[in-house]
């Protein structure tokens, strides 16, 4: 089905005269079918920043975005690092940002540093709220499992077909053995403190803490004097989750800042994917044959942290630029650009292997301190996964964190499939 072409009246207001409503037919006594220009499968970060950037520069497009949660963007803080996007993209992500800091520590037993890099959080209430406002009430459908795909529609739990030039698979982290994935498993409170904490900005890597099931620190992102979010965090080599432990650890941790929770806001929790290989094309390849996926459903995360809120910002701009919102032309650029992506991000894979495959116990924590030695925009650039060439030796030599006849044997032995 050809994209459908509309005059773009720009700068009008959105919210309650969008000019192109769904249109609606019965197409059998059981389902409806109503069609968009573009509908997005998965309300979620990814997808919901496609929908935000198309609503900011093609208020002309029709689009659906299809949630099985109550809500969009479901009950998450997501957190980025000043350098990680461009100055337009923070520009048009502006709104979205809840809290900003101008700094961020890290904490290692030999070393504690605090970066003056700007740092920022936004949430799904934020992004949801943002959509609220540039979408009609009738693109935003929550609480509905899409229960199958094509190119050009989407089926519904309640039956309901949609149908529209082009679909894009926003769902989320998929079950895969194409890809070689090891763990950032985190629980966080977000509580309220008895007294002033006296943080100036986040701390994003405390690993003074005891070192168990890999590398361990805590990360604290301090929302008010007496309102900070402390998460316990893994990377590990499994999936596993412990709640009540993690919840004991923050509890001990706050105790030993000194800090007295006396409520506890809220709680969130994730199993994020870290990438030591895997074959791009046959995981694109376990999705449905022509539809475009976007955020973990195209592994576009950051190898190394699991932060994936800067790809999907860009990702945005990339489909919102598209000439056409036909199915094969979305499918193509977005493939393209997920491939592109993962074969850029090599080092970063081989990075992984020294922290999850060579390393031994405690040498994880060393590596990532050593790695903290380097100059700000240097750290800069491997969060935002924007390394040059010549970074990568700087990265890897200096006192080595691990003897370097191990580390060599353990690459050599991954790419001969001897893991
Ligand atoms: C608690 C938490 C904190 C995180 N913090 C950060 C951070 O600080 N910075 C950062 O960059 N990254 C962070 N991440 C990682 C990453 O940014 C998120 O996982 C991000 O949400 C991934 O975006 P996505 O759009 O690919 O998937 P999701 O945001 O997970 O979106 C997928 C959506 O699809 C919906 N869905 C699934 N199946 C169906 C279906 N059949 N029908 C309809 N809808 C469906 C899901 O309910 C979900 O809302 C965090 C992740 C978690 C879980």
């Amino acid at each position: 089905m050809p994209a459908v072409s509309r005059t773009v009246r720009r700068g009008q207001p959105k919210r309650h005269s969008f000019p192109f409503p769904p249109r609606h037919h019965k197409s059998n006594s059981k389902s409806v079918t109503q069609s968009f220009d573009l509908i997005l499968a998965g309300g979620g970060l990814a997808n919901g920043l496609i929908a935000l950037r198309l609503a900011q520069t093609r208020p002309d497009v029709r689009v659906a975005i299809v949630e099985s949660g109550p809500g969009i963007g479901g009950d998450h803080t997501w957190s980025s690092f000043g350098l990680d996007i461009n100055e337009e993209q923070r520009r048009w992500t502006q709104s979205l940002f809840v809290h900003r800091w101008d700094c961020y520590s890290v904490r290692f037993p030999q070393h504690a540093r605090t970066l003056d890099v700007g740092y920022g959080t936004t949430n799904s209430a934020a992004l949801a709220a943002a959509l609220a406002d540039a979408l009609p009430p009738s693109s935003i459908i929550t609480n509905m499992p899409v229960v199958a795909l094509t190119p050009t529609s989407v089926t519904l739990a309640d039956q309901r077909v949609l149908t529209a030039s082009g679909v894009i698979d926003g769902r989320g982290q998929k079950k895969t053995d194409a890809l070689d994935l090891r763990w950032q498993k985190f629980l966080g409170q977000e509580v309220e403190l008895a007294q002033d904490h006296g943080l100036k900005g986040p701390i994003i890597m405390d690993a003074t803490v005891p070192q168990q099931d890999g590398y361990r620190f805590v990360y604290t992102l301090p929302f008010g004097p007496r309102h900070v979010l402390i998460e316990d965090t893994y990377f590990s080599d499994g999936r596993d989750l412990a709640p009540d432990l993690l919840r004991r650890h923050i509890a001990d941790y706050a105790a030993a800042q000194g800090w007295q929770i006396t409520r506890t806001i809220r709680e969130e929790a994730g199993i994020l994917p870290l990438a030591i290989g895997g074959d791009i094309e046959k995981f694109l390849d376990e999705g449905t044959p022509g539809v475009a996926r976007v955020g973990l459903a195209a592994g576009l995360f950051n190898p190394v942290t699991g932060y994936s809120f800067p790809d999907a910002v860009r990702m945005a701009d990339l489909v919102a630029g598209l000439p056409d919102f036909s199915a094969a032309t979305i499918h193509r650029a977005v493939r393209d650009h997920a491939v592109r992506v993962w074969n850029s991000r090599g080092m970063y894979r081989i990075l992984n292997r020294m922290l999850f495959l060579a390393a031994q116990d405690e040498e994880r924590r060393t590596i990532l301190e050593r790695f903290y030695e380097h100059p700000d925009d240097l750290v800069g650039r491997l969060y935002a996964a924007d390394n040059r060439l010549l970074d990568w030796p700087k990265v890897f030599s200096g006192r080595p964190p691990i003897p370097p006849l191990r580390a060599l044997g353990t690459l050599v032995r991954y790419e001969l499939g001897l893991k």
